[in-house]
């Protein structure tokens, strides 16, 4: 029997924008080409292209399109992966980085692609400035962006100085810093919900309120639901920080962490004055932080992140902390949502691709850089399931430790690593 369904996040995406009307659940039993398990980017991206190579799809959501980190996250669209270039040249050989740096550049025009093909009504905005928080940062910075122009042809930085800076984010708390003119920012919620409309238009079928609780391998893989199985020549986990038992596998090589957003009230003329380009802007923390403007001018603010099971009691005098060390002059100002997700990570920060059953292909761990790398995850997953593997391969490849620890001592062991590296931002 379905049960109501879980609402949204009470964030200031699912406040504003345009609701996606709730999909019925899974029926009863079902039969498909490809059974997706998750309705955020990823799996909304795979059910798009497998559609569109006129695969049968089901895309089924435990809650809402878009209710996972899709719907939740800073709306930031970065470039490249998120391990820079030289540490990826050191890892993997030069060639490698090359072609993983060219893949994410096809991930951010992917996104672009989507929304102009879709006319996706999300904000896309162009811009993002990365603000250096420590003097010692500067120089390796400085390297790595002049490596990009040299080695891989980007051209899509300028250098800010310490001045620059502060005009362009109305705040002396860096260094210097860099702007991207390729990167950008948009409303992640109305973008998950257009890649889901773009979907159903392709002829995927979306199933809400429909919850996986496990997959059963065999001639075709059966994905049961609390609604019914659904049998199907492929399966699609994509899941990312809320997998919560579907798939030891894959759950092994990622970390769930929540991470935390404010939104002010709308600034009006003030907003304008802070960030007069209206460029997305996040910092070199470990513990990054990172903002934006929204349409209607109120500073969408990230920053600080839980490794525990729940989320902290009143979020936005959480996230207030560290919204005021960076703009102090915003005391004053109301704070009307804040709000929490769950995103996951690898140990060495690149995606997880796999194929933990035949049949059964996954993708997770973007690391914070989902918009376009998830979205980017969806499409190889298409490809790999349609016959081509290779460049689902790319990433598959890559080593992919698992976390120490098992499923109950990881937290611990992730508590105390992430927290000396947050701690190292503070000295
Ligand atoms: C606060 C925050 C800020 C972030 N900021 C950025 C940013 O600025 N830029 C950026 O690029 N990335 C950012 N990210 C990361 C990005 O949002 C994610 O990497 C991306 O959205 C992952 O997409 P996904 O489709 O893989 O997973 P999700 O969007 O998390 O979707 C997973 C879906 O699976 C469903 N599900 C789970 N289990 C089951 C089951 N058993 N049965 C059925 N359905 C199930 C869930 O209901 C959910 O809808 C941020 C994340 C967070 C949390």
């Amino acid at each position: 029997m379905s049960s109501a369904p879980i609402p949204h996040a009470p964030s200031y995406y699912a406040a504003v924008t345009p609701p996606f009307g709730l999909r019925p659940a899974l029926p009863g039993p079902a039969e498909t080409d490809v059974c997706v398990i998750g309705a955020g980017y990823t799996g909304l991206s795979a059910a798009l292209h497998l559609a569109r190579a006129g695969r049968r799809v089901i895309v089924l959501d435990a809650a809402r399109v878009g209710w996972g980190a899709s719907g939740r996250n800073g709306g930031q669209l970065h470039t490249g992966q998120r391990r820079d270039q030289s540490t990826l040249e050191d890892w993997f050989g030069r060639d490698r980085a090359h072609r993983l740096f060219e893949l994410a550049e096809e991930a951010k025009r992917l996104v672009k692609d989507l929304i102009a093909e879709h006319a996706i009504d999300c904000d896309w905005t162009e811009g993002l400035i990365h603000a250096i928080h420590k003097p010692a940062y500067l120089t390796p910075y400085a390297e790595e962006f002049e490596k990009l122009a040299r080695d891989y042809r980007y051209e899509g930085l300028t250098r800010l100085d310490r001045d620059e800076l502060a005009a362009a984010i109305g705040t002396e708390a860096y260094h210097g810093g860099w702007r991207d003119a390729g990167a950008g920012h948009l409303n992640p919620l109305a973008f998950a919900f257009g890649l889901a409309r773009a979907a159903e238009a392709a002829g995927a079928t979306i199933h809400e309120a429909t919850r996986a609780l496990g997959i059963r391998s065999g001639p075709r893989p059966v994905v049961d639901t609390d609604q019914g199985p659904v049998t199907a020549d492929a399966v699609v986990i994509a899941c990312n920080g809320y997998l919560a038992g579907l798939e030891p596998e894959v759950e092994s090589r990622i970390m769930p962490i929540h991470n935390y957003i404010l939104a002010t009230e709308p600034l009006g003329e003030r907003a304008r004055r802070l960030i007069p380009g209206r460029e997305a802007i996040a910092d070199t923390r470990f513990v990054v932080h990172y903002w934006r403007l929204s349409a209607d001018d109120r500073l969408v603010f990230g920053g600080g992140e839980t490794y525990s099971r729940n989320f902290p009691n009143d979020i936005k005098t959480f996230v207030r902390r560290h919204l005021l060390k960076i703009y102090p002059d915003l005391a004053g100002a109301r704070i009307d949502y804040g709000w929490g997700g769950t995103l996951a990570v690898t140990m060495n920060r690149m995606p997880l691709f796999a194929r933990p059953r035949p049949g059964v292909y996954a993708a997770a761990g973007y690391s914070g850089q989902g918009i376009g790398l998830a979205t980017f995850a969806g499409k190889l997953i298409a490809e790999a399931i349609e016959g081509d593997q290779s460049r689902f391969d790319t990433f598959a490849t890559l080593p992919m430790g698992k976390f120490p620890g098992g499923k109950w001592l990881r937290y611990p062991s992730l508590v105390l690593a992430m927290s000396w590296y947050a701690l190292r931002d503070r000295i």
